[in-house]
């Protein structure tokens, strides 16, 4: 009965990482998969996460029963006020409906889900005329995830590989040329793959076309404070959002500024327009979340909820992780300028771009968007076993003191051909 069943390409990150764990060579390095590694190139559990763990293992009080669907309602409530600001209105305005999702994935899966079934302008549509707008380039994954849920990802100019940076006259003419209430997604901070973000000016400009034209902001957040080091820094764009009343979700994820890659903690949160049981109001739409998630998982998982509630709940472990998320981004800028000064002051490297080596200084988080392009990428890999996509993304967790003069040499080398 599965004749017909055709063979689906592996996913290219995790089959990047398959080729680099069987490469013998010993200054082989995986610069594909976006997940921080320490300055020995090892995962690293947070001593904050630590913490945690040995209090609930301490804690005889806790069983295993099923979650209210909703979620840990201790992380579901601080989860909103990390995002939001624990003093933004429309928490306080009780306008704000959350849900504990796996991971961020699930949170723009069900934010794509909810749309699709309940945002108005597309009452009565195809899926073909629900168009989510998504930056050219993104994170690969939010087009399958659109596709999914019967939504058509379309992209939005953001990118300008001419100068490594922002396209921002082609995204602003971009936004007000689209039709009024258009859903666009916008990655919040850190930007996969470019690690370009705009600035709070260049955010401003953008909110306010959003506000013009009614636009629909769906924000992807997966990187709140690793991006700069700072939780409340990297909500600037979603919070200046709220204060602009512009309409708009926020999917949260815990993987990468908790390192709780596998536990799939993340939370889907949506702003109503009202408070309760009334048209537009945040008791109807929390009343549908409720049914994506028990028609897809029940009810959501315990553990990561239980540690991130933790240390989002208490005073003293919330100062430690915010200690520990610094030491991440530290340690990523610290890197990112390393490899800028072996780039210029030792190999005097040819730079892709009209600004030198400067993008790999200025691009904020995980990654960087080399500006290599796909034979060098390729020379990269085959030559220096180094591995990474081909749209010339690096993460930058990936690098360490012990290899980033050999990262250095390799793009030098590509680069010269
Ligand atoms: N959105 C973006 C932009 C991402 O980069 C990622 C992680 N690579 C995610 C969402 C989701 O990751 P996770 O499901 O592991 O939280």
């Amino acid at each position: 009965v599965f004749h017909s069943t055709p063979y689906a390409p592996p996913d290219a990150i995790f089959a990047l990482t398959a080729g680099y764990q069987q490469d013998k060579f010993d200054k082989k390095v995986n610069l594909g998969v976006g997940a921080y590694r320490d300055n020995e190139g090892k995962p690293f559990v947070l001593p904050v996460v630590r913490k945690a763990k040995q209090i609930l293992a301490s804690d005889d009080s806790i069983d295993h029963e099923y979650l209210p669907i909703a979620g840990l309602p201790s992380f579901v409530s601080a989860t909103s006020k990390l995002i939001f600001g624990a003093d933004s209105r429309a928490i306080k305005e009780d306008r704000v409906v959350t849900i504990q999702t796996i991971s961020g994935t699930g949170a723009n899966h069900y934010g794509g889900a909810f749309l699709q079934r309940f945002y108005e302008p597309w009452l009565g549509k195809s899926k073909e005329e629900k168009k989510i707008y998504v930056s050219n380039p993104t994170w690969a994954n939010h087009k399958a995830i659109f596709n999914s849920v019967g939504l058509t990802p379309v992209d939005y100019p953001y990118y300008d590989s001419s100068t490594i940076g922002l396209a921002l006259s082609s995204f602003l003419d971009f936004l007000r040329t689209a039709p009024a209430q258009s859903v666009i997604l916008l990655h919040a901070c850190a930007h996969n793959p470019t690690g370009v973000d705009p600035t709070r000016d260049e955010w401003k400009e953008i909110a306010k076309i959003f506000k013009e034209k009614g636009h629909f902001a769906f924000f992807d957040c997966a990187y709140q404070g690793f991006a700069s080091g700072d939780l409340d820094n990297d909500a600037w764009a979603v919070r200046h959002f709220v204060s602009e009343s512009i309409p708009l979700l926020v999917c949260q994820s815990y993987a990468k500024n908790a390192g709780l890659y596998g536990e799939r903690i993340g939370a889907l949160n949506i702003v109503a327009s009202h408070a309760g049981d009334v048209e537009g109001g945040a008791a109807r739409i929390k009343s549908q979340l409720l049914i994506l998630q028990r028609q897809e998982i029940s009810n959501p998982p315990t553990f990561g909820a239980r540690i991130v509630s933790l240390i989002l709940n208490d005073e003293k472990l919330f100062a430690e992780w915010k200690e520990d998320i610094e030491t991440m981004a530290h340690r990523i800028i610290a890197m990112r300028e390393r490899l800028h000064a072996l780039l210029v002051d030792k190999y005097k490297t040819p730079a892709p771009g009209p600004n030198g080596w400067d993008h790999v200084v200025k691009q904020i988080g995980m990654f960087t968007f080399t500006g290599l392009n796909p034979t060098q990428c390729k020379a990269m890999v085959e030559k220096g076993h180094i591995y990474m996509t081909a749209n010339g993304r690096i993460s930058m967790a990936g690098i360490n003191d012990k290899n980033v003069e050999w990262v250095a040499e390799c793009i030098d080398k590509a680069i010269r051909g």
